[in-house]
């Protein structure tokens, strides 16, 4: 099926369209540039930008694709989690679409584009396939069963999201905003082993053993690893020292890294899962890149991770999952949904009213 997929939660503004595992196009507009000067993303500028690209935005994908509306099977728009005003923007503009053209409008969970995305790099995914799913606002590991129809929360964050800790630690370090890419950059010319910080949750109270898992013995927690690095830039600056920026990036991004990968690793072994998607904005980063292709390898994972264009918020990932959902039989969810700013991740479409 011919699918547009209209995405808004954040800070992009994307509409992508597919056939259906195949990529026609992808526009993003990016307000991150309006959000720099606050070191972080402001939901009202957030939400004032969409209102501006999302029409330029679909005439460029239909132009770019060389499809015109009538050509589309269905139209897919991320309806949460997000920001409430973002998503609104997205899910008015799908709507009205849906409205004038008498398309079926699908209403998909951004998480879970994340990981369907991966049909568009290689082909339909794989059956009992794990997601680490690793972005600004979330980290999560989940078995897929079915993309469509049964995705499970194995482990997650129990605090900041790692992208949302690489932000925090940039702006520690004075590194501006976004802090990913920054730091990423940053930490080639520094050493990872420079400073030991800590991997929250990996103590044996947490973890417990595979017969008798612990608590989290899944899940991650980064705020310490924040703390701990302020704490280790207020020493540096009480002893008058300068700052080794570079080791200190280096030491972060190692210690988010190796336990994101560890932790992921684990729970697909444990549960007997040996394909893997790294899929969310941080998969962007070249060490977690790395490092969990070495890991996988190790434990006999076979791992996908797709184009870095396709990761970070795009509307081709709505209009990949869309079109799953399409080609699964899946009930067009009519237009009388709203927007879910905290929708769980297996929320995967939402089903019609009354349904
Ligand atoms: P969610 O998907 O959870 O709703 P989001 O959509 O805001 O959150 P994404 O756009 O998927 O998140 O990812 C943005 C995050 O990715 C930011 O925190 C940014 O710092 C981080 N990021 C981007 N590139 C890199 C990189 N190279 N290394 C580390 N982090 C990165
Ligand atoms: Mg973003
Ligand atoms: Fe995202």
């Amino acid at each position: 099926p011919l699918v547009l997929g209209i995405e808004s939660s954040c800070d992009e503004t994307g509409v992508g369209i597919v056939r259906g595992t195949q990529l026609l196009t992808n526009t993003v507009s990016s307000s991150m540039e309006e959000h720099v000067r606050f070191g972080g993303v402001i939901p009202e500028i957030a939400s004032r930008a969409h209102l501006d690209a999302v029409v330029p935005a679909l005439q460029a994908a239909l132009a770019d694709a060389g499809v015109s509306l009538a050509d589309l099977d269905a139209i897919a728009v991320t309806s949460g989690p997000g920001l409430s005003g973002a998503l609104m923007v997205g899910v008015s503009a799908a709507k009205a679409l849906a409205l004038a053209t008498g398309k079926p409008l699908y209403a998909i969970n951004h998480l879970v584009a994340h990981v369907g995305v991966g049909v568009l790099d290689g082909g339909a995914l794989p059956d009992n396939l794990g997601a680490l799913l690793v972005s600004g606002g979330h980290t999560e590991i989940l078995r897929v069963a079915s993309l469509t129809s049964d995705v499970e929360l194995l482990g997650s964050t129990i605090d900041d999201a790692a992208g949302e800790a690489y932000d925090k630690v940039a702006r520690i370090l004075g590194l501006g905003y976004p802090g990913g890419p920054a730091i990423d950059r940053l930490a080639r010319e520094g050493n990872p082993k420079a400073i030991r910080f800590p991997r929250g949750l990996t103590q044996p109270k947490y973890m417990g053993t595979a017969e008798a898992p612990g608590p989290h013995r899944y899940d991650w927690s980064f705020s310490g690893l924040k703390t701990a690095v302020a704490r280790c830039v207020e020493q540096y600056e009480a002893a008058g020292q300068e700052l080794p920026v570079a080791d200190i990036a280096a030491s972060f991004q190692e210690a988010v890294v190796d336990v994101i990968t560890a932790k992921a690793v684990l729970a697909c072994t444990e549960h007997g899962i040996t394909n893997l998607l790294l899929g969310g904005g941080v998969a962007a980063n070249s060490r977690l890149r790395e490092l969990t292709g070495e890991r996988c390898a190790a434990a006999g994972i076979t791992l996908r991770v797709p184009p870095i264009s396709l990761c970070t918020d795009n509307g081709a990932m709505v209009a990949a999952l869309g079109a799953q959902v399409v080609m699964a039989g899946g009930e067009p969810s009519g237009i009388g949904f709203g927007t879910d700013p905290s929708l769980p991740v297996t929320s995967i479409h939402l089903a019609p009213a009354g349904a």
